[in-house]
């Protein structure tokens, strides 16, 4: 397998010859007809004057020849002549050679009657004739009436040899420059591709360095920002979002471990503790209520957990329909409102005047509804007041669920959508129930229906967690 380095030298060498073979052979094409073009021309113009001469002898008697004045016609015979020198014919309307005159013996061409017949009068041809020697001749032949009434033709020829040795010449040139040229930029391309690669190389040596272990390795950024600088701040900024997502994954496991080991070590030390001696049935009682609360709180994480998982791979599917919003909110709101008044809170809906239906999954909205008012009523003290409102603007419903409880410090705003995040948990304070992936399921809800989700608040006076979700 060629390195890309020759592969893209030889790319170059095959373009380049393929353009200097086109252009020399424009080039050779272009200097061969415009030589024959120039000879023709000249050709054309002598064969003319051979035509008037041979003419004059075509008169029955020489009293019948004009009378051509002084420096007239005569001039014309002395330019005709030399231009002969290779071949020069007068043929009478038999096929007889009348008049010939040639450079070399080798230049004389026979007369072909049949085809000379077919020409047209007064027209001049031209074509090109290869001699025994293996020179050309071209030839410019006419076919005109004498003044006897009878048809003749009057031929020239002249010698291709000059023309044949400027185009060998030409080849010749050809064959040296262009092997030279391609060498030359063969050799040149490579030395490119190896200067454009060289960064490449130390990237890639760099790229093999960094294990799967050791994201924290950085490939060399060069100094100039072109396609190779890119490719390394690309590669680098790719090397760091494996790396946050490597560290989100570890953490996620170490979390989940935690929680799922906790209640599993409460479960277990009640019920060695239990079983140590004989109990009375009220103790059998309160421990097996206790493991029972452990074992809904596990089954709840862990469905949960099940759910993020799934959703990490793609696999949750939104049974999309048109929801009516504004019942939605309300059937909510009374679905849960028992909690809200075990702590004898305020729960208020502030409903829209109009119905507001958007195109979600009615289950999923109702989590999303659930975790937020459920997290509402537990970090708001006894007697606090939380309210449910939606509205719309133009594009979407928004939802907000506000309360009076103990707030967000604003450290940990940012946070608070992370896997596992607990304020509770940090404060020690592990009164609340939950497992710090409510708000994740919250935010995948939204973000699966193509909507925002924001939260503000003051620590000690409350929080808003503001939802936004398309319009139907
Ligand atoms: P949890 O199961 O702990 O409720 P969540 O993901 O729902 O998990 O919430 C994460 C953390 O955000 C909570 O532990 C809590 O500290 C904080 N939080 C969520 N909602 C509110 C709220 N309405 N008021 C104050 N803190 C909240």
């Amino acid at each position: 397998m060629l390195s890309l380095r020759y592969k893209l030298a030889l790319y170059y060498l095959v373009i380049l010859s393929l353009v200097l073979m086109v252009c020399g052979l424009a080039i050779y094409g272009y200097i061969s007809r415009s030589l024959v073009n120039t000879i023709d021309e000249s050709l054309d113009h002598q064969v003319l004057k051979l035509e008037q001469v041979a003419k004059l002898s075509t008169y029955d008697s020489p009293s019948d020849e004009p009378n051509f004045p002084p420096g007239g016609e005569p001039e014309a015979e002395n330019e005709v002549i030399p231009l002969a020198m290779h071949l020069m014919q007068v043929i009478n309307e038999r096929g007889e050679i009348k008049t010939e005159s040639y450079a070399h013996p080798q230049n004389e061409v026979a007369a072909d009657l049949a085809a000379l017949q077919r020409l047209a009068p007064d027209q001049t041809y031209h074509d090109t004739v290869n001699l025994p020697g293996g020179e050309a001749l071209r030839l410019a032949t006419r076919r005109t009436r004498g003044h006897d009434g009878a048809d003749f033709y009057v031929r020239l020829g002249y010698s291709l040899a000059a023309l044949q040795q400027a185009r060998k010449r030409l080849l010749l040139i050809f064959g040296i420059v262009i092997p030279l040229a391609l060498l030359l930029s063969g050799f040149g391309g490579l030395v490119l591709a190896n200067q454009a690669l060289r960064p490449v190389d130390s990237i890639t040596k760099a790229a093999e360095q960094i294990g799967a272990g050791d994201l924290t390795e950085r490939v060399p950024v060069p100094q100039k920002m072109d396609e190779i600088g890119r490719l390394a701040a690309t590669f680098n900024s790719m090397i760091a979002r494996l790396q946050a997502a490597f560290e989100r994954q570890k953490q996620f496991t170490s979390d989940a471990s935690h929680e799922l080991r906790t209640p599993l070590a409460v479960m277990r030390g009640e019920l060695e503790v239990t079983l140590r001696r004989d109990r009375t049935p009220e103790e059998y009682q309160r421990t097996l209520g206790s493991n029972l609360e452990e074992v809904i709180r596990l089954s709840r994480l862990v469905e949960d957990l099940l759910m993020l998982a799934r959703a990490d791979a793609g696999r949750v599917e939104l049974r999309c329909e048109p929801v009516n919003l504004t019942d939605l909110c309300r059937n909510t709101v009374e679905y849960i409102s028992p909690l809200a008044d075990e702590r004898a809170q305020t729960l208020t809906y502030q409903a829209p005047p109009q119905a507001i239906t958007i195109n979600a999954d009615q289950q999923r909205l109702k989590q999303l509804l659930l975790n937020l008012l459920d997290n509402a009523i537990k970090y708001t003290d006894h007697g606090g007041t939380i309210t449910l409102s939606l509205t719309t603007d133009n594009q979407h419903a928004i939802l907000a669920v506000t309360d009076t409880g103990r707030g967000i410090p604003a450290e940990d705003l940012p946070r608070v959508f992370d896997r596992f995040f607990r304020r509770s948990a940090k404060t020690s304070d592990r009164s609340a129930p939950g497992s710090g992936l409510g708000l994740s399921i919250v935010q995948w809800i939204v973000e699966a229906h193509g909507g925002k989700i924001e939260v503000s608040s003051e620590l000690g006076k409350g929080s808003v967690f503001t939802v936004k979700l398309p319009l139907l």
